[in-house]
């Protein structure tokens, strides 16, 4: 494919960031609209409807009647993962469009958005439609005269509030399991990038998911999104986003109906790399890979790696041999691997972090500067920082941007306690030869996924989620259906 076409195409697509409610494109009730910006130029690309209270009154009223008259909950299992499974294929067939959406909306490169993004929706709402009849009901062992059924049940209107840095995939993780036990949905996208998730309602109703079950309220967080999780009408929130506003969203809760939260939330991954690494080239890559993909927007970037005292030098030296290739470049052209900053707000984010690095005395080993600022949006070098230390802001925070703080360590254990000493638990990664000391490190790293000589494996079938404050509960696996299920217990009496 030659470079042009993506920008061809993009010049062409259809831009609508109306809500979608009841099965149709609405604006807002107020009529009020803010300007969809692109980070790849910094121009405007459409406007977004600017959803309020009002708006999610009214949706949570249609997504109530829709759960009640048991118009999608009330199919046989079998017809829900029929309707599913035809989602996953037109998300498939969509995949062009729905890729290109995601590179103008918020900045991943066009190769990534493909080869990523889209297969992955299309995968968990698969994964999710091929559950559906394998979720059986139990009967508890109790005595001759009762029976007592253990079933489960869809938890009602499901409100899903999503961040932008991985929009459709973020938003699959709630909707495909929740839509597969029978919920009805509202989903909240970020302000920064609502069209893949608009576009995805409507694919879904062309699937067959009854009108009124899947609705999609753009808007800004302090608006739509608090009076979705202050609503006493609303079950059940599944929130993905920063750790500030997840604790937010469960002081909503208590203040209003005590709906279930769940949360994903900030992450400030450990890396520790071993002298007795199996292959350090490997160690290298993947530390490099894991922090850059994504522009580094990723909840379970290694941001914080620790490297043995003895390889420093030529860990070092390999990490900067690779930083030519993560050079950022135009999203639409097939070969970036680096992309645009989600927006101005977050460039001037990750940069406060880099000067704070500098300020507080950290060696700039590589980057540490904007580039591509011709282009007119916003772009990041891959940036380095090594002689850290851990009462650094660099380290502290999560800066969710391509910055890499690079520690030393002699004694494992240093390393693994340097590595807990932050609020944060999402992932972690260990790389060494002998078996127990990754198993002790396995066992002692307090995250929801340790890596063992990798980092950033994926699947379907393994649970994705936080200790601490990365969250409660997890995404992905059969465990994430917990969250969109009640469990209840009838007692039938046989006597
Ligand atoms: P954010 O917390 O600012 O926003 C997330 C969502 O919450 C957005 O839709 C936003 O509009 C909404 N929101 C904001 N204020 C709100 C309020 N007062 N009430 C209700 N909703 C509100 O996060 P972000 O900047 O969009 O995303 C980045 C964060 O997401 C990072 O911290 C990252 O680590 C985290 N994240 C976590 C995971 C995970 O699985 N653990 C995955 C991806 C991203």
């Amino acid at each position: 494919m030659s470079n042009g076409i993506w920008h061809e195409r993009a010049a062409t697509i259809k831009i609508d960031g109306r809500a979608f409610i009841n099965g149709e494109r609405v604006p807002a009730k107020s009529g009020a609209t803010f300007d969809n910006i692109s980070p790849v130029n910094g121009k405007k690309i459409g406007d977004t409807a600017r959803c309020d209270s009002a708006d999610v009154d009214a949706t949570v009223l249609i997504a109530r009647a829709a759960f009640d008259d048991r118009r999608w909950a009330g199919k046989s299992p079998s017809e829900r993962k029929k309707v599913m499974l035809k989602f996953a294929e037109l998300i498939r067939v969509h995949g062009d469009e729905l890729a290109l959406l995601e590179t103008l909306d918020m900045g991943k490169p066009i190769k990534y958005s493909l080869s990523v993004d889209v297969p992955s929706t299309a995968r968990c709402v698969q994964w999710y439609a091929e559950a559906i009849d394998k979720v059986y009901d139990e009967i508890a062992p109790t005595n001759d005269q009762t029976l007592a059924l253990i079933t489960r049940e869809p938890v009602g209107v499901v409100a899903a509030i999503v961040p932008w840095n991985y929009p459709m995939i973020m938003a699959s993780w709630k909707i495909a399991p929740a839509l597969a036990m029978g919920n009805s949905v509202i989903l909240k996208p970020s302000e920064k990038s609502p069209l893949t998730a608009l576009r995805l309602a409507e694919i879904a109703l062309e699937a067959g998911i009854p009108a009124g079950v899947f609705n999609v309220l753009p808007g800004f967080g302090h608006e739509a999104g608090s009076a979705l999780a202050l609503h006493n009408d609303v079950d059940c929130i599944g929130f993905t986003g920063s750790t500030r506003i997840g604790k937010k969203i469960m002081e909503y809760a208590g203040q209003s109906n005590l709906k279930r939260v769940w949360t994903e939330l900030g992450g400030k991954s450990p890396n520790i790399v071993c002298a007795d690494c199996p292959n350090l080239d490997e160690a290298v890559e993947s530390a490099i890979g894991s922090i850059y993909f994504n522009q580094g927007e990723s909840c379970n970037a290694p941001s914080r790696l620790f490297i043995e005292e003895s390889i420093k030098d030529e860990f070092i030296a390999k990490a900067l041999a690779l930083i030519p290739s993560f050079v950022p470049g135009d999203p639409l052209d097939p070969n970036t691997v680096m992309g645009a900053i989600v927006d101005h707000i977050q460039l001037n984010s990750v940069m406060g972090f880099i000067d704070s690095g500098k300020a507080e005395g950290a060696t700039l080993l590589a980057g540490g500067h904007q580039s591509r600022t011709e282009s007119g949006g916003y772009y990041v070098e891959p940036t380095i920082f090594a002689d850290v230390n851990p009462s650094m802001k660099i380290v502290r925070e999560e800066i969710f941007g391509p910055v890499l703080s690079i520690m030393t360590f002699t004694h494992l254990d240093h390393a693994i306690r340097e590595a807990n000493n932050t609020a944060y638990g999402l992932q972690a990664g260990v790389w060494t030869s002998d078996i127990r000391k990754a198993h002790h490190a396995a066992r002692s790293l307090r995250a929801g996924t340790v890596h063992v000589n990798q980092y950033d494996n994926d699947d379907m079938t393994v649970p994705f989620g936080g200790y601490k404050q990365s969250g409660n509960g997890r995404d992905k696996s059969l465990h994430a259906l917990d969250k969109y299920t009640e469990l209840k217990t009838t007692w039938i009496n046989l006597a």
